[in-house]
C-alpha cells in the first residue's frame, strides 16, 4: 500500500497494521506523529488532548481540511479510536459543528468523517447561533464563541464533546457551558492542542 502522505510504498508495516487495522500512513510518517496524551485545563473545563498541533499533525490536517484531501480521514484517530471507544463507553459524542460556509467550501464534514472510527452514539442538536468562522479570529471575536451555542436536543447523562484542535479554548468552552446545562457529565476531548490558550 502507498502511504497517503509521502506516497511511498510501505516496505515495512507495524504489527498493528498487519494484524488489526491497516494504517494508511507508512511507519516513517506515523513515527513523526508523536502521541502525547495530556489534560489541559481551560477555566472550569478539562480537555483531554493527544497530539501537539505542529509539524506532521499540522501538515496532515491542513492537507485534509484546506486542500480537501478526504482520503486522510482515518489517519488522525488511527492510534486513539480504540482508546476513546473504551474510555468513553456509554457516552454520546457531540462534535463541534462546522460553519455552513466551511461545509460548502469543503463539500464534506471533516470532523464527522474523522470520528467515523469512534463507535459511540452521536449526539445531534448542538448548533452555532452565528456562523462565526474561527480561523483568523482576534481575541474579541473568539470571546463571542463563548456565547455562540444553543442545544436543542434531549437531556443526556453522559456527553463527550469533541473537536480537532484546541486553540484558544473559546469554542469548546462555549459548547461545554451550553451542554453542561442539560447533562450530568460532559467530558471534553480535542485530538490536538495548539499551545496558545488565550483565556
Ligand atoms: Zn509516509
Amino acid at each position: 500500500m502507498r502511504c497517503l502522505y509521502c506516497d511511498r510504498m510501505a516496505d515495512k508495516v507495524s504489527l498493528k497494521s498487519l494484524f488489526l487495522k491497516e494504517d494508511e500512513l507508512c511507519i516513517d510518517c506515523r513515527s513523526r506523529l508523536v502521541l502525547k496524551r495530556r489534560k489541559i485545563r481551560v477555566q472550569e473545563m478539562e480537555v483531554e488532548t493527544f497530539y501537539d498541533y505542529d509539524g506532521m499533525f499540522k501538515s496532515l490536517l491542513l492537507q485534509y481540511k484546506e486542500c480537501l484531501d478526504e482520503a486522510l480521514k482515518n489517519v488522525f484517530l488511527y492510534e486513539i479510536a480504540d482508546y476513546i471507544n473504551l474510555r468513553y463507553m456509554g457516552y454520546k459524542v457531540c462534535l463541534i459543528p462546522s460553519s455552513r460556509k466551511k461545509l460548502e467550501f469543503r463539500g464534506f464534514n471533516h470532523l464527522e468523517m474523522m470520528f467515523e472510527q469512534v463507535k459511540l452514539k452521536k449526539l445531534q442538536g448542538l448548533r452555532m447561533k452565528d456562523e462565526l468562522c474561527q480561523e483568523g479570529m482576534g481575541l474579541n471575536e473568539r470571546m463571542k464563541m463563548l456565547d455562540n451555542f444553543v442545544y436543542d436536543g434531549k437531556q443526556e447523562e453522559k456527553i463527550l464533546l469533541a473537536d480537532d484542535v484546541l486553540t484558544s479554548g473559546s469554542t469548546l468552552l462555549g459548547a461545554y457551558r451550553t451542554l453542561i446545562l442539560c447533562s450530568k457529565t460532559v467530558k471534553v476531548l480535542s485530538v490536538a492542542y495548539k499551545n496558545n490558550l488565550l483565556i
